[in-house]
């Protein structure tokens, strides 16, 4: 059974005026395995924070069931678990540090439970783990970002909750601290056999920060996967281009395979008819010619980035006039502007759901 199980939640706001809501968070339903790190990804306002929120006990579900250890925290009209009852720490992306304490204090503030020796002990432990030692005595205003992010963290960790709430924790950090950061806390919450729930809008931080991300849009999850599943296997249209650049094509399957612009490719998954696939760019590879099989395209041009190369590709019409692609490959082979080149896939084309259309029957409206 999962640490943390959060069944059907769905959370709507009245607005001001009274008039009826949209669900900010609709149905939601995921669980995360005890030791696991998950991030909930997704672009502003699809409803993360609400849903962290929620499993926090600072905002109230119109629906659903939120359960961590066993334990009932939410459930449909039943009791509720007040916030400081649920044994979950929370990292707020604004760190919400009181000014008037000092960093020794706001370690020490969820530790009252403690002897005096007990509290002091597990302060030194928690400053010292999270690179603070020295500044015990400062106060917010006295320290950097890098710093007050990790007071922050300090604090939601010190009491060893079994459930760490990360919201949007790196993203006031320039990119340097930011994965310095982001390698420190996933040591953190290893070392302490914590489990984490991370909140970002940031794709790379997600998929190099979790074990399983959940990717959400419009307060609904699309696909939940480990980082290597959903980029490379996208279920949606959706999931295919919020996670980095991709080519999307039209092809005809039968089965294992499909037609598609860049000739017959095997599927990730058989399907049949006209459907939508997504080929990443690193899915594809180029030759001098198409002799090794692929079709013949044009360069147009090219991205060089020191480790690797980004081109982009003009394929002659096939049906439905020229198309682009996007290529990327290592920097050992070199072509320019205007070169004529074959382009091949190397990964299976990965078959995109039609999401609200049956699977047979009408066009396919993607
Ligand atoms: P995210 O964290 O994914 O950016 P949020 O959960 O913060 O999204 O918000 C989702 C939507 O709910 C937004 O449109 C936001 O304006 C709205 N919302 C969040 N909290 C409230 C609130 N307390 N009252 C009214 N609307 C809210
Ligand atoms: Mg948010």
């Amino acid at each position: 059974m999962p640490l943390l199980t959060v069944s059907c939640l769905s959370k709507s706001f009245s607005s001001s005026s009274g008039a009826s809501a949209l669900p900010v968070v609709n149905g939601l339903s995921f669980g995360v395995e005890e030791g696991e790190l998950f991030a909930l990804l997704g672009p502003s306002g699809c409803g993360k924070t609400t849903t962290l929120r929620c499993v926090a006990g600072l905002e109230t579900p119109d629906r659903g069931t939120v359960t961590l250890a066993g334990r009932t925290l939410d459930a449909d009209g039943g009791p509720r678990v007040p916030p400081e009852k649920r044994g979950v720490g929370l990292v707020f992306q604004d760190y919400a540090l009181f000014p008037h304490l000092t960093v020794a204090a706001h370690v020490a503030f969820g530790l009252r439970h403690l002897s005096r020796v007990e509290r002091r002990d597990r302060v030194a432990e928690v400053v010292r783990l999270v690179g603070l030692a020295g500044l015990e005595d400062r106060l917010p205003h006295a320290l950097s970002g890098g710093q007050q992010q990790r007071v922050a963290l300090a604090r939601a960790v010190a009491p060893r909750p079994r459930l760490l709430l990360l919201d949007e924790p790196f993203s006031s950090l320039d990119a340097g601290l930011r994965h310095e950061t982001r390698e420190r806390v996933r040591d953190l919450v290893r070392s302490e056999g914590m489990t984490a729930l991370l909140v970002t809008h940031d794709q790379q931080e997600a998929l190099a920060f979790a074990d399983r991300v959940a990717v959400m849009q419009g307060g609904q999850i699309d696909q939940v996967g480990t980082p290597e599943a959903v980029y490379r296997t996208p279920r949606t249209l959706f999931v295919a281009q919020f996670l980095g650049r991709t080519n999307l094509m039209l092809a005809e399957a039968r089965g294992e395979t499909a037609e598609t612009p860049l000739g017959a490719l095997p599927l990730h998954r058989p399907a049949s008819g006209t459907v939508m696939v997504s080929l990443r760019p690193e899915a594809l590879a180029l030759t001098a010619s198409a002799e090794g099989g692929g079709r013949e395209g044009t360069v147009l041009s090219r991205d060089y980035w020191g480790h690797d190369v980004t081109y982009r590709v003009r394929l002659p019409g096939v049906g439905l006039g020229p198309i682009e692609c996007l290529v990327h490959t290592d920097a050992r082979a070199s072509f320019a502007v205007g070169d004529v080149v074959g382009v091949r896939a190397v990964e299976p084309a990965v078959v995109l759901e039609r999401v609200g259309v049956p699977e047979s029957g009408a066009d396919p409206t993607f």
